[in-house]
Parts: structure tokens; sequence; C-alpha cells
């Protein structure tokens, strides 16, 4: 095929449900064009209820502002470390030097691909030995697979250090029937527009203590005191939701349970169509845990495999990605210390993130797939 002809397929790209721009066009015509209004009060409810316990949600301008204000309110400031999955996105451990901490890297486990819950247990021994008890613990659910709860929250209440989750990629994701973004002293969502659902760019701050949310939202906006004019005693930010955007939020929570039951037949398609070729192999969930397969991801045999099935794709105008780059590995992050058994470093080599949209269309699937098998062939 060429590439003029065929149409390009996204890794991951924004899918509307219908009704977004209905609750765009309310706030319009009443004039809640603010980072306030019934849209965020009502994007956050249905997040809430969405997440099914008692539960409370601040929707904040992206997951990473979310990350901010959560370590903050979890205490951590200048001079503290903080532990954090090495296996991730940059912006799980960017908040850590907001805050003039300093992150600690934690290398992953075969199974969920997430934090080792040994390894985790080895760092803030070896922390402690070396002085510095770890403020917090950033988990994530990798690509929609939950992380080890019952392992890494057993070693986090032994040692009493908090938990936050990064639940970015993995709303609509569970652990033995509990939503993930309620595990955490504090957990975080992202609605960036590669995500599971999309505000074009939000987040939100999850906790199932009422006073975190409303800390979060003071913070959030600017940190003003109560007083008829401008007063604050603490240093404050902008990030607080826009009620446009919540509007789109609220669209897409209607169409979240689809979008997570599209990305999972995505998997299911490719598991069936590549299952028996031995050089391939794809991450199953263990017993009990559900992923929302927010990306398909495959690990190959070699780097050399990955990067030729990453170009024949390229190729066909087809986009597909090495998975994340450990943080251990990034030049940003030289200087930080890490805990490592060479998982993530393997698999950083010889994984690769397949397009998984919920809006692909099987005729993309067959296209994508028929790729893959050439290349194998
Ligand atoms: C997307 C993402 C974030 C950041 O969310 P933004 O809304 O883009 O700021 C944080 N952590 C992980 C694991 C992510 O994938």
């Amino acid at each position: 095929m060429n590439i003029i002809d065929s149409k390009r397929i996204w890794l991951s790209s924004p899918h509307m449900g219908g009704t977004e721009q209905d609750f765009v066009k309310e706030a319009f015509e009443t004039n809640w064009v603010a980072p306030l209004g019934p849209n965020v009060d009502g994007f956050e409810k249905d997040i809430e209820s969405y997440l099914n316990t008692d539960i409370h949600a601040a929707a904040l301008s992206s997951g990473t502002a979310a990350l901010h204000l959560g370590l903050r309110l979890l205490g951590v400031t200048t001079g503290d470390e903080v532990l954090c999955q090495s296996m991730t996105f940059a912006a799980s451990a960017n908040p850590i030097v907001y805050l003039g901490a300093k992150p600690v890297f934690v290398d992953s486990e075969s199974y969920t691909w997430n934090i080792c819950p040994e390894q985790l247990e080895i760092a803030i021994k070896d922390r402690i030995s070396k002085g510095i008890k770890p403020k917090a613990i950033v988990a994530v659910h990798l690509y929609g697979m939950p992380y080890n709860v019952e392992a890494i929250h057993n070693v986090a209440s032994e040692y009493k250090i908090p938990v936050l989750e990064d639940s970015a990629e993995a709303l609509g994701s569970s652990y033995h029937g509990v939503q993930c973004g309620t595990f955490g002293d504090i957990a975080i969502l992202s609605f960036n527009g590669n995500k599971i659902i999309t505000t074009s760019g939000g987040g939100a701050l999850i906790s199932k203590n009422v006073k975190h949310k409303e800390r979060a939202i003071f913070l959030a906006t600017q940190a003003r005191d109560n007083a008829p004019h401008y007063e604050h005693s603490e240093v404050g930010y902008n990030y607080r939701m826009s009620n446009i955007t919540a509007g789109i939020g609220r669209g897409q929570m209607q169409v979240l349970d689809s979008h997570v039951a599209n990305r999972r037949r995505n998997f299911d398609f490719y598991k069936k169509h590549l299952e028996n070729y031995s050089e391939i192999r794809f991450l199953e969930e263990p017993e009990g845990y559900s992923s929302n397969r927010w990306l398909t991801c495959i690990e190959t045999t070699s780097y050399q495999l990955r990067e030729g099935l990453r170009l024949s794709l390229a190729e066909e105008n087809i986009e597909s990605r090495p998975l994340w780059k450990p943080m251990h590995q990034q030049p940003v992050f030289a200087d930080c210390d890490a805990y490592l058994n060479g998982f993530s470093d393997d698999l950083f080599d010889r994984g690769l993130c397949l397009p998984s949209g919920s809006n692909l269309e099987e005729d993309d699937l067959y296209r994508i797939v028929s790729v893959i098998k050439n290349v194998l062939r």
C-alpha cells in the first residue's frame, strides 16, 4: 500500500461520543466560561459515581497538575526523597522535582510491568539505612494494567509511607472488582488527548478524604484566603479545570464504558491473530485484574525485530511506538538513584505499543495485523 492512498492510523486518538458539544454549548449560553461552573461540578460528580466508592474528585487542568498537588498534599517538600516507578511517562516523576524533592526510581516486575514489591522494599530499607525515609511512593497502572495493589500497599503500610496512585492510564481498570483510582492515599487521573477519555487536556485528584479535595481546589485556585480582598498566606497555583473542557468531560463519561470495551476488543483482536507467532507475547491479566487495555503492547524477541515491525508499520502510515523509556535511563534523571533488576531495560528494548484507539475500525485492525504478519513471515 502507498502512504498517499492509505489513511493514517494513530496510536490513540481522541474519540468523541456526540453529546460533548451540548454541554459546551450550554456553558456558552449560560456564560459559564470560567474555571468553575456547573460542568466542573457535574464532571466531578460523574467521576465520583463512576469510581463507585466513597470518593472525592477535584477536576484540574492536567494529570501532571494533579500529581504536583497530590505530592504537596502528602507533605513532600525540599530535600525529600520520593520513590517512583521507573517504567512510566515522565509526568509521574517531574512533579517530584517541582517540589525540590528527589526521585528515587524502582524497577518493575513481569506480571504487570509495574513497580516491583521486592525492589520497593529493598529500596525503602536501603534509604532508611542511609538516614532518609522516603516521603511517598508513586505507583503507576501502566497501559491500564493495575499494579500489584495488595503487595505494594502492604509494603507501603508496613513502613508507613503514603502511596500516590498514578491512574492516568487506568480509568476503567479494576483490581478484584475495585476501580483503579481508589487505592492510593491520593490518586490522579488524566484526560489528555491520548487517554481513554479526554477533555482535550485535563486531570483530576482523587481521595477518600474530602479535606484532600478541598485543599486541592484551594491550592489550584491561587490559595486565596477567606477575605473580601486578595489575601494569601501560601503559594498557590492556577490548576483548576475550565467549565468548557469539563463539558467535554461530561459527554465523554457517557461513553467511557464503550471506550473500555473497544480497547479490550482491540487487544483480543491482536491476540487472536498474532498469538501463534512465537516471536510475539502479550501481557495477560493475572487472576482478579482487569485492564482497560488503554494501549495494546507486544513483547518481541529482540530489539531488531521490534524496530523492524515499527518501521514497517510506519511505511504503511501506521503509528506505533516503543514502550515508555524507563526514567532511570533518561538524561534528565541521570543523577538519581535507582533500584534495578534489569526488567524494564530489557522490556524497553523489545516492546512495542500498537494502535489502540477506541475509534479503530475492523479494517484498520486487519491492515495493522497484515503488516505485522508480513514481517514475521
Ligand atoms: C498522561 C500521563 C500523565 C500526565 O497526565 P497529563 O494530563 O498529560 O498531564 C501522568 N502519568 C502517566 C502514567 C500518564 O500516562
